[in-house]
């Protein structure tokens, strides 16, 4: 794929984000980041500054933003629960007024817009897999709603706007995504478990660990994300885009303490309030219409993932900023 263009990845410092920033400029792209920092970190793109190519602007979407581009990958919203729920209110505001305005910015200057929905639209699901034409099981009052909820009022505005404006819209529906440079202390399970494995410390399994998540690679991620970008004007989504491996977070864990061979012990701690109890993805309409499917398996892409947290975790500030949890 080469791609000619100037586009915009909101949230472009976050972990999703600095991924996708890499794999435009290798393909050819102009590439517009635009973060707030506030679970973004300056190390997933420095890398990238001085690229001649790149360009990096603090912006908070929920303010309006003009700038002339051809595409806009609209990913800025925290992502991992403890993120999403320290300021509740900013995240609603994030995915919603950040919709509005990147909607209206690709409105004004006719750009494509691709929003990273997620699989939280679906809430704790009554059926699995979770195809794209199940509407969900959601708490609107619950503490996850700020996320689940915003999510779902950016769908709605996203073809609002394709109904309303003709604009060309494309809804992702990410489910859980792993690898290099997710942040160390945002409290996802993959990465918990493998600082706390690497630091020797318990593994701590919410609930029973019955409970279930599907774990995609970035770097298939990432390429389900540019091949929807890049379908043809009919293709809106919404899509999934996930790996339908399903495992439970007990397996998990055990396969976090063999890659590592750390001597970690599990322990349990309560379940966190609306924690879905299962999630998988039906993947057939990204197959379908993508010629998409994950292509690294869950030993694979946690090797790789092991492997960059042994490096993060080197580096002495890095883990003193680490909760002794
Ligand atoms: P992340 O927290 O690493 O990245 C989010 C980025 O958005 C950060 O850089 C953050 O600073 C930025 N941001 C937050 N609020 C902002 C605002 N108001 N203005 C500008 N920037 C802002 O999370 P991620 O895992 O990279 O997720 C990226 C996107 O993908 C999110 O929209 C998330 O909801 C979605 N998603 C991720 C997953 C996953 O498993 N990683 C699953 C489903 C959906
Ligand atoms: N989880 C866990 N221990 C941890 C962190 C998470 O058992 O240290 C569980 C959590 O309760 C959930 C699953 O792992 O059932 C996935 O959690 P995560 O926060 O990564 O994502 P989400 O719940 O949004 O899918």
């Amino acid at each position: 794929m080469h791609l000619q263009g100037r586009i915009l990845v909101t949230g472009g410092s976050g972990f999703l984000g600095s991924h996708l920033c890499d794999r435009l400029l290798e393909q050819g792209a102009e590439v517009l980041c635009v973060d707030n920092f506030f679970t973004g970190a300056r190390r997933n793109i420095e890398h990238l500054i001085g690229h001649k190519r790149f360009e990096l602007v603090r912006h908070d979407v929920t303010f309006p933003y003009y700038v002339e581009v051809d595409e806009i990958y609209n990913l800025a919203c925290p992502a991992s629960p403890i993120h999403y729920q320290r300021d509740p209110v900013q995240t609603t505001k994030t995915s919603v007024h950040g919709a509005i305005n990147m909607l209206g910015l690709a409105k004004r200057v006719r750009a494509k817009i691709l929003q990273a929905s997620t699989s939280e639209v679906y809430g704790d699901p009554s059926v699995s897999p979770q195809a794209e034409d199940y509407w969900g099981h959601v708490n609107p009052i619950g503490v996850r709603s700020c996320y689940d909820e915003g999510k779902r009022c950016a769908e709605t505005l996203f073809f609002d706007y394709w109904r309303q404006h003709r604009l060309r819209i494309k809804v992702a529906r990410i489910f859980n995504t792993y690898g290099p440079r997710m942040h160390p202390n945002d409290g996802r399970v993959v990465s918990n478990f493998i600082v706390q494995a690497l630091l020797g410390r318990d593994i701590t399994v919410y609930g029973d660990g019955q409970q279930t998540r599907s774990f995609c690679y970035v770097d298939d991620l990432v390429d389900g994300l540019m091949r929807l970008m890049a379908s043809k004007d009919e293709v809106i989504g919404p899509i999934n885009i996930g790996n339908p491996e399903e495992f439970s977070i007990l397996q998990l864990a055990t396969r976090v303490i063999e890659l590592t061979g750390a001597r970690s012990r599990v322990v349990h701690r309560p379940m966190p309030e609306d924690d879905p109890r299962q999630r998988r993805p039906d993947i057939s309409k990204a197959h379908a219409l993508l010629g998409w499917a994950p292509r690294v398996r869950l030993d694979q892409g946690l090797k790789r993932t092991i492997g960059y947290f042994e490096e993060l975790l080197s580096d002495q500030a890095v883990r003193s900023t680490l909760a002794d949890a």
